[in-house]
Parts: structure tokens; C-alpha cells; sequence
């Protein structure tokens, strides 16, 4: 019996919500002979199936560099990053294709979105990659992520889309990263190896045992089970959920947001939930660049109702921070009860001060939101 509409973990994936969803490039490839039209549009009816019930998704699509090795007619062995990064020029571009004709055969778009990790990596990009990917999926366009293999060098890059996706993952604050891979999900040992190997339904991402089940990796992805499994813990910070699962099913998606039981489901931390861990996350990391000092309402209403800080509210900048850093909120007392990442730079946000937002756009000759500090960027600090 399907666990739809059940309170169980397998029965609330097919809730509405938002789901980033990671093809491997040996399932989008045919083992790297060149593109599986017929997966992909499979794969592309199910999401818009997930999209009627309610579930955004975001696609990480893997095959670039095996779709141009294709195309160019190499050989299948090991590649310099060189020869890599020539066959990712050639291969995105019917990679991209493929997804976007079949989103088409449903009048709808897809939207190609290349990252390397410094635009993660730095807040003001971070930003706005989050407000474009939101806006898409608000317009109703399926965006369909890579890394941007071509320029990527080895110290900037993922590595890997399982990487990839899992900070796609706390990018959107998507409940579950699906992760399609060629194996029915995450065995106790190597099943390839090991008869007596059998698939672990469910677990917590962080749990150390996991680590010595996960193997080596294939030839055409760069990630084996050990980097999906990195990959879920990185989507658990976010308060994400994980579910590795077999792409060779043809209706494994639609499975899934039935509460099936298939593959390997991950789930985060006990007790924390989705806002408050993604919450905890971005307040430990990178280092406060300034701070705002608040009037009097603006303490009140952050502090008792957890909401959006507005420019209005604000009487005085410290430091200089481009859009994007995190800030300390001061209360009238000097106490900071407040840290969030500032959609405004120092210099912008000293020119906003005391403003209603919808002034914003006249001052600046531009508006990027109209908060200060958007609530889901935002955590109110417990001891304030
Ligand atoms: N970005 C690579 C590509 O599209 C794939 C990386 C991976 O397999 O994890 O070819």
C-alpha cells in the first residue's frame, strides 16, 4: 500500500513544496553513447506532473562533458580537465537542448543556469542566484542547473553535481534532493562486489555508519555513493531531506511523490526543522560584516515576531559590506538580537535609511527586494 497522504516521512515527499532533483550522466547519456531523448522526456512529464501537485523542482543535470565526448568522437578513457572542459562546451549545448525540448513538448520552459562555487561561495552572487532560481520557479520555469565545467578550474570547482545539488539544495531551502542515480540506492557494501549487500531503506544523513557503506565512483559521473552521501548532509543543513534512488525506473519520480518505498531516503537532524536548521547554518557561517542599529519597532517586531527587516526601521549602518554579507541587527540597547545576510550594500543601505521600501527604487534608481533583510535570511538570536 502507497504511503501517500500518510504522516510518515516517505508519505510527506509528496507534499507541495520544492524538490532539486539530480540525473546522473550515465542515466542522461546511455552510459555516455550519447543522449537518452526518451529518459529525458520521461523525466521532464514527471516533473510537470510534480509541478500540478504543487512540488517546484530544480534540475542538476550531469552529462556535459560525457555528451561531448560523444560528439566529438573520443575515446571514453580518462580526460584532462583541458579536454574536460572542451567536451562541457560541446555537451551542454545538447544537453540543454534535450531538457529544453521536452519541457517544450508541455508549452513550457526551461532555464539554463551555469554556477561554479565562488558564485556560492560569495554572498552577493549567493543572492542573487537565490532570486533568480525562486523567480523562475515562481513564472513557472524549470530550471535546469550545471556546473559551468568550461571555466571551472580545480580550485574552483564542485567537483561533482552530487556537490552541486546538495548546495542547490539550502540555495532554495528545497525539502528534498533527489539524487537519480544508476544503482537502486545505498547498499551495507558494494553490491557489485558483495552478494549478501541489501539496500538501506532509510536513515539519518549523519549517521557515521553510512561512510563505510558508500564505494568508489563510476566512469562517467565523478560522484559515487560517497559524495551523495556528502551530498545529503550538506542538503540536511538546510533541514533537507535526501532520497537516492534508480533512474532507470521510468516512473521512479512519480513513485517517489507517491510515498513508495524505493531507494535510500536520508533524512536530516531529529527535531530541527526546515527554516531553523538552514537558519543555524547561515548564521555560523562567514563572519559578520556590520551592523544595523534598529529603532525601537524594528527590535520589537524581529524580536517577537521573527519578521522581515525593513529599511524604515533602521537608524544607523556600521561597516562597510557589499549586498549579500551578514550583518549584525543592534537593538536601541546595543544588544545585537539579530543576524541576517543584507540585500543592500553599506554604502546603498546608508542611502535607504528611515525609508519606506517603496521608496527604494527612486533613491537607488534601482530595488533589488523590498526588505532589508528578508525573515528566511534572518535569525533572531535566542539569548537576545
Ligand atoms: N558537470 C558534469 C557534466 O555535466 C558532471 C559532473 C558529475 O558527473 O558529477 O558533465
Amino acid at each position: 500500500m502507497s504511503d501517500r497522504h500518510r504522516d510518515t516521512p516517505r508519505g510527506r515527499l509528496g507534499k507541495p513544496g520544492c524538490w532539486v532533483v539530480k540525473i546522473g550522466s550515465a542515466l542522461a547519456t546511455n552510459e555516455g553513447r550519447g543522449l537518452n531523448i526518451e529518459a529525458i522526456n520521461g523525466w521532464a512529464d514527471q516533473f510537470v506532473a510534480l509541478r500540478s501537485a504543487g512540488i517546484n523542482v530544480a534540475v542538476v543535470a550531469s552529462g556535459a562533458v560525457a555528451e561531448g565526448i560523444a560528439r566529438l568522437g573520443w575515446s571514453r578513457s580518462r580526460r584532462s580537465l583541458h579536454e574536460s572542459q572542451v567536451a562541457a562546451a560541446v555537451g551542454q549545448m545538447g544537453l540543454v537542448r534535450a531538457y529544453e525540448l521536452a519541457f517544450q513538448r508541455h508549452n513550457l520552459h526551461a532555464a539554463q543556469i551555469l554556477l561554479t562555487h565562488d558564485d556560492l561561495a560569495n554572498r552577493e552572487r549567493y543572492l542573487n542566484a537565490r532570486s533568480t532560481l525562486l523567480a523562475l520557479m515562481r513564472l513557472g520555469v524549470f530550471p535546469v542547473v550545471n556546473e559551468n565545467d568550461t571555466v571551472a578550474t580545480e580550485e574552483i570547482r564542485f567537483g561533482d553535481n552530487d556537490t552541486l545539488a546538495g548546495l542547490v539544495c539550502n540555495l532554495l531551502d528545497a525539502d528534498l534532493l533527489l539524487i537519480l542515480t544508476d544503482q537502486e540506492g545505498l547498499f551495507t557494501a558494494d553490491p557489485r562486489h558483495n552478494p549478501q549487500a541489501t539496500l538501506v531503506h532509510e536513515g539519518r544523513a549523519g549517521d557515521e555508519v553510512l561512510d563505510e557503506m558508500a564505494g568508489g565512483s563510476g566512469i562517467w559521473g565523478r560522484g559515487g555513493m560517497l559524495t551523495k552521501l556528502r551530498a545529503a548532509r550538506l542538503a540536511a543543513r538546510s533541514g533537507g531531506a535526501t532520497l537516492i534512488a534508480s533512474g532507470r525506473d521510468p516512473a521512479i519520480i512519480a513513485r517517489i511523490a507517491a510515498g513508495e518505498d524505493v531507494g535510500t531516503l536520508l533524512l536530516p537532524q531529529h527535531g530541527t526543522g526546515k527554516l531553523a536548521a538552514r537558519k543555524q547554518w547561515l548564521a555560523g557561517t562567514g563572519k559578520v560584516r556590520g551592523q544595523l542599529h534598529l529603532d525601537e519597532g524594528a527590535a520589537r517586531v524581529i524580536r517577537q515576531d521573527g519578521r522581515s527587516l525593513l529599511a524604515v526601521g533602521v537608524l544607523r549602518v556600521n561597516g562597510k559590506f557589499e549586498r549579500g554579507a551578514l550583518v549584525g541587527c543592534v537593538d536601541p540597547e546595543g544588544r545585537e538580537i539579530a543576524r541576517g545576510l543584507c540585500n543592500y550594500s553599506s554604502e546603498d543601505t546608508e542611502k535607504i535609511l528611515g525609508l519606506a521600501s517603496t521608496s527604494i527604487e527612486q533613491v537607488l534608481g534601482y530595488s533589488h527586494e523590498p526588505e532589508l533583510v528578508h525573515r528566511d535570511n534572518l535569525v533572531v538570536l535566542t539569548s537576545a
